[in-house]
């Protein structure tokens, strides 16, 4: 079970969060004074981990707009051109359904991560995260360990107070502009942006979204930090939806560290549990909460507190693992090690498995095997059949062929779907790569070849390098 903070999950007598009801006879304020929270520096598995995902994110998003592919970037959305490139991929507004399946898939993946082990996501991944962790980090190389900066912070104002914070806020602000810079430079050529710098001949929205972007990071990461976690992502409300006993959670074993107590030497030991209230899986934890009192909703799953607690246990010479990922069953004796990983492995984990291994597979069938040619047809509707030279009627249509191949290649068009139907011109289109053409289309068929009324023709654009890039466009011929 998920709680706020103010409720264990096993032990009712663990919880000491003090009740205001109870303590002043009134009800506390809706809004909780903001505390600054002054993270410890922590080492250990999961913090290397958290740390491998900062690097690997952020080598792909500040590396990928540097990339080559041929004469062009390598991954572009290309907004002016209305092209998304994708290494050797060309995507046109057409292939949004693309962009639905990814969107589904990020979907799925989550809800399967969230199933199987929690806020994977949130403590390794999330850009709030990890920015965070880059930034903290900063301060901590610039402002020293957490009794530093609280001294720091507590202290007036002085001469190297001023140098020090100065110095941290004008390089979070020229990470956040070049962040802001970055994902400008998915959208707009890297090359351009980068000639535009020296003389800031930006585009409006380009100023916009680097200021914008580059603000929102400075402030998210620099200033509110776990308090987006806490109060305005929806994922952290959610969550528990997708948790269910065997999920694998980051929790406090109170069977083995209660009754908790400060470690004396000449104590008896054998009377208290292993946690020595020594408060290091709070002062390690970026959001500031106890894990003791059980899994709450505000948790982002990092690790840090039980790499904290494990540095506690190691010095302690106690097995580790006070803190650990288990699940809740587990935890609650339900069933032993050796049983644990066939619960990992259930069916509702199996089954997501299943579906998302499917749903990628065809989408990745469909993306490699999609014909590089799309067309649209336009009936003209200002003429709808109208008679013409040699007793004929004539339909009037634009077509669209747009070349989505990265070569340049001629089109020929024919019409068929009726008896007597003739193309009197526009019967080859050349296109350069990725380019789009409209050509207007006269196709006429003798008077009393077709009866009064609607009849569905259609009409084949065939490559001429390449008979396989071929579309078959349905349209309607208007015999009046
Ligand atoms: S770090 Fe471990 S020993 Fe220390 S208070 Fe937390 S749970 Fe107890
Ligand atoms: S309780 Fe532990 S896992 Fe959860 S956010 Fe805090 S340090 Fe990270």
């Amino acid at each position: 079970m998920i709680t706020n903070g103010e409720q264990k999950m096993s032990d009712p007598h663990e919880n000491n969060t003090p009740d205001p009801v109870a303590e002043t006879g009134t009800l506390g304020s809706l809004y909780e004074k903001h505390k600054t929270i002054y993270v410890r520096t922590v080492k250990g598995w999961w913090t290397s981990w958290r740390w491998i995902f900062v690097w690997a994110t952020q080598i792909l998003f500040y590396g990928l707009p540097w990339v080559q592919w041929g004469e062009r970037q390598a991954v572009l959305f290309h907004l002016v051109e209305r092209k998304f490139y994708l290494f050797g991929l060309v995507l046109w507004p057409q292939d949004a359904f693309y962009l639905a399946v990814l969107l589904i898939i990020s979907a799925y993946a989550l809800f399967l991560f969230t199933a199987v082990a929690g806020r994977l996501f949130c403590g390794y991944a999330c850009p709030q995260t990890v920015y965070t962790e880059i930034f903290l980090w900063l301060e901590k190389w610039l402002e020293g360990e957490r009794p530093a900066r609280i001294k720091l912070d507590k202290a007036p104002m002085n001469a190297r107070k001023l140098r020090v914070k100065t110095i941290k806020h004008a390089l979070w602000l020229l990470i956040s502009l070049w962040t802001g810079f970055t994902l400008v430079g998915y959208f707009t050529p890297m090359h351009e942006l980068i000639a535009s710098i020296g003389t800031f001949n930006f585009g409006g929205w380009e100023i916009f979204w680097i200021f914008f972007y580059g603000g929102f990071t400075y402030l998210m990461a620099g200033f509110l930090r776990e308090q987006l976690c806490k109060f305005m992502c929806p994922y952290a409300r959610f969550q528990s939806a997708m948790f269910d006993p065997d999920t694998l959670i980051i929790t406090y074993d109170p069977k083995r560290g209660e009754p908790r107590g400060a470690f004396r030497k000449n104590a008896d030991r054998a009377q208290q549990g292993d946690c020595v209230d020594c408060n290091i899986c709070v002062q390690v934890c970026p959001v500031g909460i106890d894990i003791r009192k059980g899994l709450q909703y505000e948790c982002i799953g990092c690790g840090a507190c039980i790499d904290g607690c494990d540095e506690v246990m190691d010095k302690l010479a106690k097995p580790r693992g006070l803190v650990r990922y288990t699940s809740e069953n587990a935890l609650a004796g339900k069933y032993g090690r050796g049983d644990f990983w066939s619960h990992v492995l259930r069916p509702r984990i199996l089954i997501y498995s299943a579906l998302l291994t499917l749903i990628i597979i065809a989408a990745g069938w469909s993306l490699v095997t999609r014909v590089p040619l799309r067309t649209d047809v336009i009936r003209d509707r200002s003429v709808l059949g109208r008679e013409v030279k040699g007793g004929k009627i004539e339909n009037v249509y634009t077509l669209k062929v747009m070349n989505v191949s990265e070569q340049a290649r001629t089109f020929v068009i024919s019409v068929g779907g009726q008896e007597g139907l003739e193309l009197t011109e526009n019967t080859r289109v050349e296109t350069g790569a990725t380019e789009n053409r409209e050509v207007t289309l006269s196709v006429q068929a003798p008077i009393g070849a077709l009866s009064q009324g609607s009849h569905q023709i259609f009409f084949d654009v065939v490559a001429v390098d390449d008979p396989a890039v071929a579309v078959h466009e349905k349209t309607t011929f208007l015999m009046p």
